[in-house]
């Protein structure tokens, strides 16, 4: 016989999950970013796009999520700045009132052999892919707790989604900066999750593989590279932004309300080491 079972708390509305929620995606400009920005939007929550560069691809997802119903501001803030950061979760309060989903996306690589690498280019893949994920989290989390749960509007108090990679656990040669920021993501996403479970917030993170998208171009834009690209990847396809942003709203809905602590793969089976498949 079942004891105990809490109904969880479903949208009356099963094609906007998101209603009445207020979302925060960095690096909402392009990519990735871009694609959960406009997910989430069509899913019902209102958006705030943040950008750090190119203020008209940002306008430009901000009308495109407009068209889809959803309300949209557009925000500029380097995230590896804490006082560009408090500002524009300020901004954010100011015209949305509260804050239940941070997608804290905005990332970028600067690639080096190891021995050339200088301290710019590591301090700069730590500051913008870990540190600007501790920041805007940080300032989330504040609302999260100063607000509480609203049953009406979610089970949870907060929701916050990090973009990691694949490269939280395959090492990366070449890219160890980048590599070394992603495994910083997964141990702040899962420590932020322990440590704020009992308080209704609930953290996980997306781990994309091959994602087509500016960040990497140069692994599929010619015939050569995406052959090169798709033996590592078994299911035989790149991804593309809408495979992340598909996910992103799933996480961000009470769909997965019993879900925290947890890196979902989105990878077409990169992490399945299939060189194994034939090898080993
Ligand atoms: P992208 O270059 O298209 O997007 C990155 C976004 O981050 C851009 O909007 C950029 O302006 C923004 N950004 C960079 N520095 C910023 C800063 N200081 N402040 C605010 N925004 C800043 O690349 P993408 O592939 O869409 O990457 C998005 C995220 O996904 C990154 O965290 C990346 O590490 C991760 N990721 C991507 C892939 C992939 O295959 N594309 C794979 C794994 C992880």
């Amino acid at each position: 016989m079942r004891k105990n079972l809490t109904i969880v708390n479903t949208s009356p509305d099963p094609l906007k999950p998101l209603k009445n929620q207020k979302a925060l995606v960095t690096g909402a400009n392009s990519g990735i970013g871009e694609a959960c920005a406009l997910a989430l939007g069509a899913a019902g929550a209102d958006v705030a796009v943040n950008y750090v560069s190119r203020p008209e691809e940002a306008e430009r997802v901000v009308q495109s999520i407009k068209q889809s119903g959803s309300n949209a501001i557009a925000i500029q803030a380097d995230v590896s700045r804490e006082d560009q950061v408090q500002a524009m979760f300020a901004e954010m309060l100011k015209q949305f009132g509260t804050i239940d989903i941070l997608v804290n996306n905005a990332g970028l690589q600067r690639d080096s052999p190891f021995q050339d690498m200088t301290l710019e280019q590591w301090n700069t893949v730590i500051a913008i892919n870990l540190t600007g994920q501790f920041l805007c989290a940080r300032e989330a989390v504040r609302e999260f707790l100063r607000r509480g749960v609203v049953p009406d509007v979610s089970t949870a108090a907060g929701k916050i989604i990090c973009m990691s990679s694949v490269h939280e656990v395959i090492p990366w040669g070449g890219h160890v900066n980048y590599a070394a920021s992603k495994g910083g993501v997964m141990q702040l996403m899962k420590s932020m999750a322990q440590e704020l479970a009992p308080k209704k917030i609930r953290v996980n993170s997306i781990a994309p593989g091959a994602i087509k998208t500016p960040i990497n171009r140069s692994a599929w834009d010619t015939p050569e590279a995406e052959a090169a690209l798709l033996k590592l990847i078994p299911a035989g396809r790149a991804g593309v932004p809408l495979d992340i942003a598909r996910v992103a709203v799933w996480l961000a809905s009470d769909a997965s309300d019993y879900v925290t602590g947890t890196t979902l793969f989105v990878d077409g089976g990169m992490t399945l080491y299939p060189g194994f498949a034939t090898g080993g």
